[in-house]
């Protein structure tokens, strides 16, 4: 049985009449940039997270650097963030000139460690950004009270984590902006790029409104700041008004997959802790024979990803920061040693089978080789 990663037509399958609707609807309108349709799924996003404001941009990357932009981050400034993630927060930081200090992260839930934050505050941390992984909150708690206590701003990245809760609360309410993906494989995903900043502080929201579109707060020719050009499309934003409603639903889907993963396979392999009600944006599993386990699962055509081989200090774009390996030993153990699992919207029972079966299969064969 071959089983891939991701399938996105199962998903797309769903819903495909009404965005073909929707999008027949724009290209009738001729309303492309910005107007209603953007307007009415910031809205919807914004109740949705259980926030007052939102802003439709043009990826999950922008939205971070639009973050830190709001926020006034300059050359000098130091931005707090995990090592084991995607690029983008640390790329944001970048850009802006700024410095990313890292923290090292909790092995049990692979989001950033807050003692280790509280380590590496000093005058110049002006933003924290905590990512929350694979669907699954960071410890928000103990990262807000730093943040107010210290009065620095704290920046979630819920790029992988869209419906996720943190004691009763939607993850992107919590700390002070909001920073979302829409790129396909995510919880909630559009036909290309999108990204959303949520917020609940006026000034900001105005300002963002600004910097995606040229830094023009007030009329059009005038520029109050340096902006970028990201906005979300309005094509993208009416075909986000139709998933959204589907998101729920999508999110139990994937919690029930990765249920259904963990009481199978703790035997064998270190399975992910659900400490706050995890979406299970991605199922991870942690194997020191990871490499292994891969080439067979391959053998059997099962597609799986490493959600990341390289830790992020250690990059080559990050040389010049001086970080060296040993410097976050869990994050750098954890590189060596995860695994994500084909966990997507309209995977069968059988098909989770059979992976299930594979994995069980390999380490029998392991055992009666003595390994
Ligand atoms: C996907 C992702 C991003 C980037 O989003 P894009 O829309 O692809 O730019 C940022 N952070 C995390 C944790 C992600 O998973």
């Amino acid at each position: 049985m071959n089983i891939p990663f991701v399938d996105l037509g199962r998903q797309n399958g769903k819903v495909r009449t009404y965005i073909n609707t929707a999008i027949a609807e724009i290209i009738d309108a001729g309303e492309f940039i910005l107007g209603e349709r953007v307007a009415q799924f910031e809205e919807s996003a914004a109740a949705y997270i259980g926030v007052p404001y939102a802003v439709g941009v043009a990826s999950g990357s922008d939205a971070l650097l639009l973050a830190l932009m709001a926020y006034g981050i300059k050359p000098g400034d130091e931005v707090i963030t995990t090592p084991f993630c995607f690029i983008s927060a640390v790329e944001a930081i970048m850009l802006l000139g700024a410095k990313p200090v890292f923290a090292d992260i909790e092995e049990i839930t692979y989001n950033i460690d807050p003692q280790k934050i509280q380590e590496k505050i000093t005058h110049k941390t002006k933003a924290i950004i905590p990512v929350h992984l694979f669907g699954q909150s960071a410890t928000m708690d103990q990262i807000i009270e730093l943040g107010k206590k210290h009065n620095i701003p704290i920046i979630e990245d819920v790029a992988q984590a869209m419906g996720a809760v943190y004691k009763g609360k939607k993850l992107g309410s919590l700390g002070d902006i909001g920073c979302f993906s829409f790129y396909p494989t995510k919880n909630l995903s559009c036909l290309g790029d999108g990204g959303l900043i949520t917020t609940k502080e006026k000034g900001i929201y105005e300002k963002l409104k600004a910097l995606r579109t040229h830094g023009t707060q007030t009329k059009k020719y005038y520029h109050e700041y340096i902006g970028i050009n990201s906005r979300l499309d309005a094509i993208q934003a009416a075909v986000l008004t139709v998933k959204l409603p589907y998101l729920d639903a999508w999110n139990n889907e994937r919690k029930m997959l990765g249920e259904r993963y963990n009481k199978q396979l703790n035997t064998q392999v270190t399975i992910p802790k659900n400490m706050h009600g995890s979406t299970y944006n991605s199922y991870c599993i942690r194997t020191p024979v990871r490499d292994q386990l891969k080439e067979h699962l391959e053998k059997k055509e099962i597609s799986t990803s490493i959600f990341y081989p390289h830790a992020l200090h250690l990059q080559e774009c990050l040389n010049h920061e001086g970080y060296k390996r040993g410097d976050f030993p869990i994050t750098e153990k954890c590189t060596q040693t995860i695994l994500a699992l084909p966990t997507f919207i309209g995977m069968t029972a059988e098909e989770q089978d059979y992976v299930i079966h594979t994995i069980e299969e390999f380490f029998k064969q392991r055992t009666q080789k003595g390994l």
